[in-house]
């Protein structure tokens, strides 16, 4: 059994929320350059080069991208033989949040209550998905997920006749309904098949692919290209100011599901797309 000191996952954790918030990804730098050269409308053009600037700035002055530091989200795999010494495994995460938000100088998103709204102080609780895989790694996928996106994605259940045409009516519909609260250029998140919650969690996930990969079975392949041309027929373009570039990408994933449904998950995620992964 291999052993993980419990103040390393603490410290990765930690590095993991600065460093998602400061800095854009290499497949998101080269994403907004590819969208502003593809860009026709001057004020798309304008909130692109504006974008990239406000990353520059943050990556190199080591501040926020965004002033929502988001919900810390976890995908976390854990490995059969690996074990956590000096504590569990989900104190040593809820630890490294209270302090790469509270050392980072990153706004605390979380309220403690939904109703009553009263602020935990330390943008704890994370959300954290566990999964249990052979081997002895631990790896550790973060996101700093806004609310603003957030807030704009929707989970529905369908009759299995809907199909393929009826998944892409319905996530075109629910970007078009989006409109600009989103932030876009968005990255859509699609997670098809499972049971109820298991969709949301599939299209959470699909968003921590980088931009440009392809679903490996080609069918899913072709239809993340076919909703990704739709949507940028949109017009909403960046920010919501009109042009070409609705989205960088469209992600799906998919598993087996019941006979009689077909669950689909829609997760939409700003241009603030801050995600990094570890491997301990
Ligand atoms: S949706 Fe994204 S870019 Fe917009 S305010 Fe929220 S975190 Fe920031």
């Amino acid at each position: 059994m291999r052993e993980i000191p419990y103040e390393t996952v603490v410290e990765t954790v930690k590095q993991m929320c600065m460093e998602a918030n400061y800095e854009m990804g290499p497949d998101m730098y080269a994403a907004l350059r590819t969208a502003l050269e593809r860009e026709e409308s001057p004020q798309g053009k304008a909130v692109l080069e504006q974008i990239i600037e406000n990353a520059e700035i943050a990556k190199t002055e080591r501040v926020p991208i965004c002033q929502d530091t988001g919900v810390a989200v976890f995908f976390v795999e854990v490995g059969e033989d690996v074990k956590i010494v000096g504590g569990s495994l989900k104190d040593a995460i809820y630890e490294g949040v209270r302090k790469g938000y509270q050392e980072g100088y990153l706004r605390k998103s979380m309220v403690q209550d939904p109703l009553r709204r009263v602020n935990t102080g330390d943008n704890t609780p994370p959300i954290i998905h566990f999964d249990l895989v052979p081997g002895d790694k631990l790896r550790l996928l973060f996101a700093a997920k806004g609310g603003g996106s957030e807030n704009m994605s929707v989970a529905r259940l369908f009759a299995p006749a809907a199909g393929k045409e009826g998944i892409k009516k319905f996530v075109l519909e629910v970007v078009e309904k989006a409109g600009g609260n989103p932030c876009p250029p968005i990255v859509i998140g699609v997670g098809i098949g499972g049971n109820f919650e298991m969709s949301a969690i599939l299209a959470k996930k699909a968003l921590f692919r980088p931009i440009g990969s392809r679903h490996p079975d080609p069918f899913y392949a072709q239809m993340e290209e076919e909703i990704l041309e739709e949507v940028n027929k949109l017009g909403i373009g960046p920010m919501g100011m009109g042009g070409r570039v609705t989205a960088f990408d469209v992600h799906i994933e998919v598993m087996p599901c019941h006979i009689a449904s077909l669950p689909v998950a829609v997760n939409i995620q700003c241009h603030a797309n801050r995600h990094v992964e570890r491997e301990l």
